[in-house]
């Protein structure tokens, strides 16, 4: 995973600069139609990284041709400048290159309720899984793209 020093040599401190970054990176993404109408859970726009964007439609799609993509239920958001939980460290939220899905089934330290089909495809794609963190990170909601 890139350190915290490496992200703001990319984007920038967001807490300093926030205008600055959003100019520069972040883009109002329209959800595509086919995708909305497979993952009724997906908002109608994400404010979003531009350098994520690409992928996750990429890896929406690629839910749905395989067939788990109504493991979707809630998007519980991509950009929040904010500490990550449990440490004082910055969120990759607070650059919107992640984003969280079904929050309430997949809490903080606690359980994962995805299949493995289902989150072998956010990895094969590159993302970085919080579910695949040890017990006192672990993070079943969120999905993290690093690949820049
Ligand atoms: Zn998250």
């Amino acid at each position: 995973m890139k350190t915290q020093a490496q992200l703001i040599a990319k984007f920038g401190d967001p807490y300093k600069n926030r205008l600055a970054f959003e100019k520069t990176w972040m883009i109002l993404w329209e959800v595509p139609q086919d995708i909305r109408e497979a993952i009724p859970a997906m908002p109608k726009k994400i404010y979003l990284n531009r350098l994520i964007l690409i992928p996750l439609q990429t890896t929406l799609r690629k839910l749905i041709s395989i067939g788990v993509h109504a493991e979707i239920v809630s998007y519980d958001g991509c950009f929040n400048i904010r500490s990550k939980r449990g440490s004082s460290g910055i969120s990759t939220h607070a650059w919107a290159i992640a984003i969280d899905l079904n929050a309430a089934l997949n809490p903080f330290r606690g359980k994962v309720t995805w299949s493995d089909e289902f989150v072998q495809v956010w990895r094969d794609i590159g993302w970085i899984c919080g579910a695949d963190w040890s017990a006192a990170s672990k993070d079943g909601m969120h999905f993290q793209w690093e690949n820049f």
